[in-house]
C-alpha cells in the first residue's frame, strides 16, 4: 500500500534518473564499480555472515569493527554500508519512504549510510537496488 506523498517522491526519483543521463542503471557483468574497484554487496551474505548486533530494529550482519568495517545492516532489504556511498538515490527512490540517513564518522567510502530502518514496509520494487550506483543494496524476496 502506497502512502500519501509516495507517487511525488517516486517522480522526484525518476526526475533524478532522467538527469543523469534518462538511462535505467543496470548491473554490468561482470560487476563493476565506480568505486576502487569494490565489489557488490554479497548476494549470499545470510549464509557467510553472523547477525553481530542490532540497530534501528533491524539485524547488522558482521564482521562490524568501526569506524573501518560496518557490516550489512538489514536482512531481506540489506545495505552493505562497507561499499554505501551515500549517493542517496536509494532514500529518494524509496515509494515508501524506507530508507534514512545514519552517521558513520570516519568511514572510508562515505561519513553516512542509507539505513533501511523500516526493512518491514518494503514492497520489493527493487528501484532502489537498480538504482544503487555501487550495488550496496541487496532486496531478497524470501522468507525472512
Ligand atoms: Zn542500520
Amino acid at each position: 500500500m502506497l502512502e500519501k506523498g509516495s507517487v511525488e517522491r517516486l517522480e522526484d526519483g525518476l526526475k533524478r534518473i532522467r538527469s543523469r543521463g534518462g538511462k535505467i542503471n543496470i548491473p554490468a557483468f561482470p560487476p563493476t564499480n565506480a568505486s576502487e574497484g569494490a565489489l557488490p554487496i554479497d548476494p549470499d551474505f545470510q549464509k557467510k555472515r553472523k547477525v553481530s548486533s542490532r540497530h534501528n530494529g533491524h539485524d547488522v550482519w558482521g564482521p562490524v569493527e568501526p569506524p573501518e568495517k560496518l557490516g550489512i545492516h538489514g536482512t531481506n532489504v540489506a545495505v552493505d554500508w562497507d561499499i554505501c556511498e551515500a549517493d542517496g538515490i536509494c532514500i529518494e527512490v524509496c515509494p515508501v519512504s524506507m530508507y534514512e540517513w545514519a552517521e558513520t564518522p570516519g568511514h572510508r567510502t562515505s561519513e553516512r549510510k542509507s539505513d533501511p530502518i523500516r526493512e518491514g514496509d518494503c514492497i520489493q520494487c527493487l528501484v532502489c537496488e537498480s538504482q544503487c550506483l555501487v550495488q550496496a543494496i541487496k532486496i531478497s524476496t524470501g522468507p525472512s
